[in-house]
């Protein structure tokens, strides 16, 4: 029975998760698109803007997690350099409506601190999940100060080990609490906590070798402290969002989806590109397209399709080209997960599949890769 609820509990969450990457893409593309285009962003715009980026990016990695998650499988930590000092600042600019706006509107002070470390060697980890750990301890942090209090985000280098501690002045934990706090689904906060805060920070540390230690004292706060082992090889950090990727010649592109908001922003980005798009809504109206544009000796360079849509799906799509133009590539769009193009099972008639939401610099490498191999 547990089995049965579990498939079913599954196959809603990745109903879900294909929705939510799906309304993320527009999101994905238009911030991605200002941030390159707009040349002269103030420097407010433009760290607003990385933050939403930031923020949208963590939202899909939460999302291909929840699906691992049950799958039942071992989530695969893409690993690389991580500068806690740098994700410390980010969340704090990212929790400031939890410790500042919310307690304010009740009169309550939260003061932040932030005692980085100069100097702080690496540590090797997937970025997005370790800022998703602190950003749950600056939440936990917060609900524990109810009058207020000071909350210092600190980190420390010692003897190879690189340390990030979130503390807290508020009430504590006595003894009993804090032996259950990492238990999944424990929470003294009644109908207003899950109980998956800590138990999550806690698997994070253990995916990444690093040690969690919690000290708590009742009535006079508590500090929680990971430390990681420093990374020692340099590893190539993550592609900076500022790279737009490779430049491509002007094309002539098709784009199939059936979501009005996602086509209209893949026309946006596309064409700013300089390439010449035609947006069609569906399967069908696509392959129409495709067939007429053929027939008129003025073929398409590439096809972008979604995959999900409601009669005519992008497997039918690919089929479709492929069968009027085999040397023609097909790009899949999926929200079905970020993992499903990295496991090489790649749909027949498609030549590469990108996960939703896309990210410009993504679209463009897809778009080179297919171009340059012989189909
Ligand atoms: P939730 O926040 O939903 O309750 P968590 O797993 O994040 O779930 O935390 C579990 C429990 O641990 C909390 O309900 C709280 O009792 C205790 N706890 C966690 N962090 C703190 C903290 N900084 N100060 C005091 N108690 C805490
Ligand atoms: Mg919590």
């Amino acid at each position: 029975m547990q089995q049965e609820r579990l498939r079913a509990l599954g196959e809603m969450a990745s109903g879900i998760a294909h929705d939510i990457n799906n309304s993320l893409s527009p999101v994905m593309l238009y911030t991605g698109l200002l941030l390159e285009q707009k040349t002269n962003l103030g420097p407010d715009s433009r760290r607003h803007l990385e933050t939403i980026q930031r923020a949208v990016s963590d939202v899909a990695e939460t999302i291909a997690r929840l699906k691992e998650f049950y799958r039942q499988r071992e989530p695969q930590l893409t690993l690389a350099s991580v500068q806690l000092n740098q994700l410390a600042e980010q969340v704090v600019a990212l929790t400031r409506a939890r410790w500042h706006d919310v307690p304010q509107q009740r009169g309550i002070v939260v003061q932040i601190k932030t005692a980085l470390s100069p100097d702080l060697p690496a540590v090797l980890g997937a970025e997005s999940e370790i800022r998703e750990a602190l950003i749950n301890l600056v939440f936990n942090a917060v609900d524990a100060m109810p009058q207020g209090g000071t909350l210092t985000l600190r980190t420390k280098v010692s003897d190879k080990k690189v340390g990030v501690e979130i503390a807290d002045t508020g009430t504590g934990m006595d003894e009993a609490t804090r032996r259950r706090c990492l238990d999944p689904f424990f929470t003294t906060k009644g109908e207003r906590g899950t109980g998956l805060g800590l138990a999550m920070v806690y698997g994070i540390a253990q995916r990444h070798n690093a040690d969690l230690k919690i000290e708590s004292e009742l009535g006079k706060g508590t500090v929680i402290r990971l430390t990681f082992p420093a990374a020692t090889s340099a590893i190539a950090s993550p592609v900076t969002s500022s790279s737009k990727g490779p430049i491509l010649p002007r094309l002539r592109l098709l784009v199939v989806d059936d979501d009005p908001l996602l086509l209209q922003a893949l026309c946006d980005i596309l064409e700013a590109d300089g390439h010449v798009v035609v947006a069609t809504n569906g399967g069908q109206a696509g392959i129409d397209a495709f067939q007429v544009a053929l027939g008129r000796k003025e073929p398409f360079a590439v096809v972008i399709t979604d995959l999900g849509m409601p009669y005519v799906d992008g497997r039918a799509v690919a089929g479709a080209v492929k069968a009027a133009s085999p040397s023609t590539p097909v790009i899949l769009l999926t929200g079905w997960g970020r993992r499903l193009g990295s496991k090489g099972d790649v749909p027949p008639h498609v030549d590469c599949v990108l996960s939703k939401p896309p990210k410009p610099v993504e679209l463009r490498e897809g778009l080179a890769r297919c171009l340059a191999a012989p189909v």
